[in-house]
């Protein structure tokens, strides 16, 4: 926080969750989670983003009271669940691939938790039936998993997951196990459902498209700790750190005498290199290793001058080119060019990670 902010400023929104130093040790070793700080604002889509292994799902358990936690702390609307049960703190989780029971209908499968708090048929039935009618599943409410479509499951399990009335809804990498089109499909339908229902979703996910496709606010994790928090607006365009660039692609990284910067391959430009570097541009030589074709543009991949094509099996840096730009000027393998891009269009990279980086949004 800076600390010449007046007194006077308004408070932050109000936060659904909030993680105050969240550390988990499995073992000696790093942890996989460091002392995290977060604020997830309620009402919002949250995604935690991050390669495999990063902690984000350990995090997401923590949250859900399915792990213990090593130290720190986890509010709910300011109230401490650190060491509440489970079913206690006003979190639902919903699995990969759904995990409904086979052989129980979508009515009793919404039914069951209620079921196993004791509620009574009738009411658990009624309450069940109410909430199938609300992701439109009400028709269907006495088929089985297996009568019933990727999508509709999805909903069952969405009906399933709000029975017990949460404030917050985790869902840890909920789409993977579904083939690419379903996967877009029902991204559209979570972000829906959400807007819809005004709760708060943590949704855990390694796909960077997945969470620039469903966030208000992205976390982006790596060994535990959290690099960067913002919308996918902000960190696909001020990704703060390299790890941020390589991680969300779509950027070069490059090296200069004042350290890392980074520049989207759809800002920079490509000209031959006989021809003199555009006026205020700045620019740098390379020579073309792999062309693409994508459809509405062409991938160039580059390599620095002077590297032998062998010493790297990808291209260091690549370039978007417009279908049409490309076809009116192609460039072929082995070409030597020019790369060049405003000044404005770069911006410096951290290269190591913050620990006990302060979210706060
Ligand atoms: P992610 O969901 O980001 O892929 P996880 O939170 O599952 O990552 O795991 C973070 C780290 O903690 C990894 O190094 C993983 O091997 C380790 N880990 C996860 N669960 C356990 C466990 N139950 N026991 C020991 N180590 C674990
Ligand atoms: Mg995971």
């Amino acid at each position: 926080m800076n600390a010449a902010v007046p007194a006077t400023k308004s408070p932050p929104p109000s936060a659904a969750i909030e993680l105050v130093a969240l550390t988990k040790r499995y073992a000696q070793g790093s942890p996989a989670v460091d002392r995290i700080n977060l604020r997830i604002r309620s009402g919002s889509y949250c995604c935690l983003l991050g390669p495999s292994g990063c902690g984000k799902s350990t995090t997401l358990r923590m949250i859900a009271g399915h792990e213990s936690v090593s130290s720190g702390d986890i509010l709910l609307e300011n109230r401490n669940i650190t060491d509440r049960p489970a079913a206690d703190r006003g979190t639902a989780m919903m699995f990969q691939s759904f995990a409904l029971f086979p052989h129980l209908s979508a009515l009793d499968n919404v039914a069951f938790s209620l079921k196993m708090k004791g509620v009574g048929k009738t009411e658990r039935h009624t309450r069940a039936k109410d909430l199938l009618d609300r992701v439109a599943m009400g028709a269907l409410a006495n088929r089985k998993p297996a009568e019933l479509s990727g999508g509709q499951q999805q909903r069952v399990a969405l009906a399933r997951a709000l029975i017990t009335r949460p404030k917050v809804l985790l869902l840890d990498e909920p789409l993977s196990a579904l083939d690419p089109f379903l996967r877009i499909q029902m991204r559209a339908e979570l972000r829906r459902w959400q807007k819809e229902l005004g709760l708060t979703f943590i949704h855990v996910t390694h796909s960077q498209e997945e969470a620039m496709a469903l966030a208000d606010t992205m976390v982006v994790m790596n060994h535990g700790l959290i690099e960067q928090v913002g919308s996918p607006h902000e960190i696909y365009n001020r990704p703060a750190s390299e790890f941020v660039a390589r991680f969300m692609g779509g950027h070069n990284v490059l090296d200069t005498a004042a350290g890392k910067i980074g520049v989207r391959t759809d800002h920079m430009q490509v000209t031959p290199a006989s021809q003199a570097a555009p006026d205020g541009l700045h620019s740098k030589r390379a020579v073309i290793t792999d062309v693409e074709y994508q459809g509405t543009y062409v991938l160039l991949g580059l390599q620095h001058p002077g590297v032998s094509p062998t010493a790297h099996a990808t291209a260091e840096l690549s370039v978007m080119v417009s279908e049409a730009a490309f076809a009116a000027r192609p460039y072929s393998l082995g070409e030597a060019v020019q790369l060049s891009w405003a000044p404005e269009a770069a911006h410096s990279l951290k290269t190591t990670p913050s620990p006990q980086l302060s979210a706060v949004l």
